[in-house]
């Protein structure tokens, strides 16, 4: 497969201030994503080299490998578009609160089962609007790439990595939650419906 590239922020590294800090936006792209899309690439590699029967690998090992820094460089590609300046009444436009509402109840009833998933994540992983077939859905990703939901396409991520926020909040997942909520760039969501 062609190789990943780490591609640049649509914003600047303070541009989410005062939600995330510039040094969590600096460390987390330049740092913790382009691991992953070094770690993709060099799983792909000895994909390839098994392959063409130059290199003997753990075949199970190396596509789990593949799958975790894969997921893990696509999910950060997206948690950047998903993002934008702050702003204190960042609202959805009000087809999407519609459209949220057919699934959810309402906008309000979305954002805390959002909200919840994101906080109640055991250990690293992620918060995840699905738009599936049949509607939208919430749900957690573990780590970047288990509990997945085969055929659905993600809208909105939430990284609640302790990478994405102990240094602006310690160990206070809920606030990070709640504060990144007005960070949000619903336009972007809505143009993956
Ligand atoms: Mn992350």
């Amino acid at each position: 497969m062609n190789k990943l590239v780490l591609p640049e922020l649509p914003y600047g590294y303070n541009a989410l201030e005062p939600v995330i800090s510039s040094k969590i936006m600096e460390l987390h792209h330049d740092k913790h994503h382009l691991a992953y899309v070094n770690g993709a690439n060099a799983a792909a590699e000895k994909l390839e080299k098994y392959r063409n029967g130059e290199l003997e690998i753990d075949v199970k090992g190396v596509m789990r490998d593949f799958s975790f820094n894969y997921n893990g460089a696509k999910l950060h590609e997206l948690f950047w578009q998903n993002m934008r300046p702050y702003s204190e009444n960042n609202m959805p436009s009000s087809g999407l609160v519609e459209k949220l509402k057919m699934s959810f109840g309402s906008f309000e009833a979305f954002k805390k089962e959002f909200s919840d998933a994101a906080k109640q994540v055991e250990g690293s992983g992620w918060a995840v609007l699905w738009k599936t077939e049949e509607g939208l859905e919430v749900g957690q990703l573990e780590k970047h790439n288990l509990l997945g939901i085969n055929g659905a396409t993600p809208l909105l991520v939430l990284d609640v990595w302790e990478h994405a926020y102990y240094l602006d909040y310690m160990n206070d997942r809920g606030k990070y939650v709640e504060s990144w909520w007005k960070v949000v760039n619903w336009e972007d969501v809505e143009s993956r419906l």
